[in-house]
């Protein structure tokens, strides 16, 4: 056989969101493009600032000898100092340029960190409902991801958090705003985290660290602000991109920063930039380097997600739909109104929605239903939501 068993599995568990993309395409085949609500992927279609725009002509611009080179594995020199100054600002801690690497995308970020904290059958947290590609980054380095289910507001429970650390525990990843929930965690919750990760790592004699996967962090609503990680605990690394905030999914920029306070700090460092070279990535993109180092604190508009947002909450209130509002990041994860959430997808499904159960995020019972979609599709899907409902009285 050519392809390990493994692998095998993996294709079948990471299937949903595939599957659900190549419904969508076969219907589009079939109905129209206009014809097919396409809920399923977040891939935000809001086009990128005009400063991008200038910004990436700039850079094109440049020429001369290494403009096109190797660099350092963690990033160029100068990005690193540009982004260390903006990280500082956020984090309100003063995070330095050697403690800043540059990755390709949060992805690669998510990757770099595993590889660099893990032994085989070291533990990382993974809170439910999940992005999905935790288990694999996790795994990817020997790893095995310990699921914790949020409580029924989609916060974290920290209690269950605290039940599920042991001695081969490494790290607790958390992401806020939330994929897929929209939740977003405020500094109280983030700093009792901080607190409990480290009452614990002391009751192990061990270091756990406290992830924060933030790529939405700019996509905030209803004056939600993004905490400080870096406050909340010493051993924290933040990792995000630009490809929510900026609408580069596909340029696979991104960026880590270590708490400067982390324990063990320089060996850290160093095995996070040697993972970032020898995981293959090498360097981040260097021309995305230098574009985002000249854009600090330029985003989409927010304001575009916040108004589709509500064109939806009209849509699912209508509809009679249970959800949490989200208050960040561009996805409802409503209960369903049949407990089979594969099955209300088909009923969806028969109205040209496409939306992905919530088994796949690890929380059966739920959709989700990504809004980086014009406000035109959202607008024009009410009939088939309402339909879908009726269908379930
Ligand atoms: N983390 C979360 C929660 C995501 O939703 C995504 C992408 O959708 C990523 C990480 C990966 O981001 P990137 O495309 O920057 O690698």
């Amino acid at each position: 056989m050519t392809v390990s068993s493994k692998m095998r599995a993996f294709n079948e568990k990471s299937s949903w969101i595939r599957r659900m993309f190549e419904e969508g395409a076969r219907m589009k085949a079939e109905f129209g493009a206009d014809r097919v609500f396409d809920f399923s992927l977040g891939n935000p279609d809001v086009p990128p600032p005009p400063e991008f725009d200038a910004a990436l002509r700039e850079v094109a611009a440049e020429t001369g000898p290494g403009v096109h080179g190797y660099m350092p594995n963690g990033g160029y020199p100068w990005v690193r100092e540009a982004l260390a100054e903006q990280v500082s600002a956020e984090q309100g801690a003063a995070v330095s340029a050697g403690e800043v690497l540059m990755t390709c995308g949060a992805a690669g970020a998510l990757n770099v960190v595993m590889k660099a904290l893990l032994d085989p059958g070291d533990e990382v947290i993974v809170l439910a409902p999940f992005f999905v590609e935790y288990h694999f980054y996790v795994d990817n380095h020997g790893g095995v991801a310990r699921v914790v289910n949020c409580d029924d507001e989609f916060q974290p429970d920290l209690e269950a958090i605290r039940a599920a650390i042991n001695e081969r525990t490494r790290a607790l990843i958390v992401n806020s705003p939330n994929n897929p929930s929209g939740q977003v965690y405020d500094q109280a919750t983030m700093n009792a985290l901080g607190s409990l990760l480290e009452e614990e790592g002391q009751r192990h004699g061990t270091t756990i660290v406290l992830l924060m996967d933030e790529p939405y962090r700019s996509i905030l609503f209803d004056g939600h602000a993004a905490a400080s990680t870096l406050q909340a605990s010493r051993n924290a690394i933040v990792l995000s991109s630009w490809s929510k905030g900026l609408s580069l999914a596909g340029e696979r920029i991104g960026y880590l920063a270590v708490n400067p306070a982390i324990d063990d700090k320089a060996a850290l460092l160093d095995a996070l930039t040697l993972a970032n070279r020898i995981l293959g990535f090498v360097n981040a993109p260097a021309l995305m380097q230098r574009v985002v180092a000249r854009l600090p604190n330029v985003t989409v508009d927010s304001g575009i997600y916040a108004r589709r947002r509500d064109l939806f909450r009209g849509i699912l209130d209508r509809a009679g739909f249970d959800y949490r509002l989200p208050g960040g990041a561009f996805y409802f994860f409503p209960r369903t109104p049949i407990e089979d959430d594969v099955a209300f997808c088909r009923l969806l499904q028969e109205q040209r929605i496409l939306a992905v159960p919530g088994r796949g995020f690890g929380t059966p019972g739920h959709i989700r239903l990504a809004f980086s979609v014009p406000d035109a599709v959202i607008e024009r899907s009410e009939e088939g939501f309402l339909a879908a409902m009726r269908a379930c009285r």
